[in-house]
């Protein structure tokens, strides 16, 4: 059995409402998992080296639970279009450059080296319509051992000539990349249509099939904006709401369900996701891009919902998801100005969703209860040179003006991981 000792302060969320602080504490991580945290290296282990990171702080690596991986390139471009624009013009001539694997293989191998810079080592993410390169994005995670969905995006309507395919040759495509890629490994295949408007009711139909078939989850997005809540449902006019779209097609059943943005759920939407057991993802920085609105995170995780952050790159312009959860603070206090009913969000709600409320989709990961897999970052050098701060603020402080030059450490599964020029 390998056993490390690890030494700094350890910060992670007990709950959503709390955070667990230990200063200047020892951390025994027995083959990869979290064994304990000591105040003093407990009597077992006293004959073994210490990593002494000092007053780093050691804390859950990130989990990103929306990520257009295709659309790496164009963060922080267009941000001054209007959705429409936006797309037209960046989005989906950038997607149909997928078409080729050398791009595929160079763009989304810059795109996992800065997940891992960023310290997010969990992510569901959206390729395109393109086998080959969503297969070179799936072992490219895999690879660094992270853990991941990775689905294959399905569009047979509403989309430009060159991103669009024919139902059967979308049903065809998906259970190949499906098959291929099912499995007991950390990355797992994922079902994606890209939303109700580009996919057809028989390919929705077919995807269902599939889910059943191969015991398959689904990521989309789901109540964005309220005109993509009606016109998905005057395409599926048999639908009271945009959940039931996919819960009729049977796509809610079979793994797990990851809904993006979810700012305007009718009671029927929240009602499917919570028998679903539906993950919704804030995408604060995004939502605010693309001019979506604010999700009421707050009130639906009292109403029971599981809630998780993403960056949707390049909705969202970032990649750190620690921004994410500044931002889905600063975003909640805009909600609660304008609409008095939404509570904003506190500091430890919002660190909990970056990491333990993520991390639940992808097993014990998140957290450093005793037993989780030791995913996790060390984090230095945010304080103000002789003006020292509580272990709490400079966790806070990371997330708001720290950035991947702060984090001087990463472990996956217990080994650390040396991408960067050995350190
Ligand atoms: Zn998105």
């Amino acid at each position: 059995m390998s056993v490390q000792i690890l030494h700094g302060d350890i910060a992670y969320s007990e709950s959503p409402q709390a955070l667990s602080i230990h200063e200047n504490a020892y951390m025994a991580v027995e083959d990869g998992a979290v064994r304990g945290i000591w105040p003093q290296v407990p009597e077992t282990y006293a004959a073994l080296p210490v990593t002494d990171y000092g007053r780093g702080l050691i804390i859950p690596a990130f989990s990103d639970l929306h990520i257009h991986a295709s659309q790496f390139l164009q963060r922080g471009v267009g941000m001054d279009c209007l959705l429409f624009d936006w797309l037209e013009r960046y989005t989906f001539p950038q997607e149909s450059n997928f078409r080729d694997p050398a791009y595929a293989e160079a763009v989304y191998g810059a795109l996992v080296r800065e997940l891992l810079r960023h310290g997010t080592f969990h992510a569901s993410l959206f390729t395109t319509i393109h086998y080959d390169a969503s297969d070179y994005l799936f072992w490219a995670l895999e690879k660094y051992g992270m853990r991941a969905f990775v689905g294959k995006v399905n569009m047979d309507r509403n989309s430009p000539d060159f991103l669009r395919e024919s139902t059967e040759e979308s049903l065809r495509e998906t259970e190949r990349f499906v098959r291929n890629h099912a499995g007991n490994g950390r990355v797992q295949p994922i079902l994606t249509p890209r939303f109700a408007p580009t996919c057809s009711e028989g390919l929705m139909k077919g995807l269902g099939e599939i889910a059943a078939r191969y015991g398959c989850g689904i990521q989309t997005h789901l109540c964005e904006s309220r005109e993509e809540v009606t016109t998905a449902l005057e395409l599926y006019s048999s639908c009271g709401c945009d959940a039931e779209i996919y819960a009729r097609a049977g796509l809610l059943d079979h793994g797990p369900s990851i809904f993006a943005h979810v700012i305007f759920p009718s009671p029927r939407d929240k009602e499917l996701m919570h028998q679903a057991g539906s993950v919704a993802v804030h995408c604060p920085d995004a939502t605010i891009n693309i001019t979506a609105g604010i999700m009421p995170a707050a009130r639906l995780a009292e109403e029971g919902l599981s809630i998780a952050l993403g960056t949707d790159v390049g909705g969202g312009h970032g990649m750190g998801i620690y921004r994410q959860a500044a931002r889905a603070v600063q975003a909640s206090k805009v909600k609660e100005f304008y609409e008095p009913e939404n509570r904003c969000l506190t500091f430890p709600e919002a660190f909990y969703l970056a990491t333990a409320g993520g991390g639940r989709c992808f097993g014990p990961v998140g957290t450093f209860k005793e037993g989780s897999r030791f995913d996790a970052l060390v984090i230095q050098g945010v304080e103000d040179p002789g003006f020292p701060m509580a272990p709490a603020e400079r966790l806070e402080r990371f997330c708001y003006i720290g950035d991947d030059r702060n984090i001087t450490a990463r472990y996956i599964d217990g080994a650390k991981l040396n991408l960067f020029d050995g350190k």
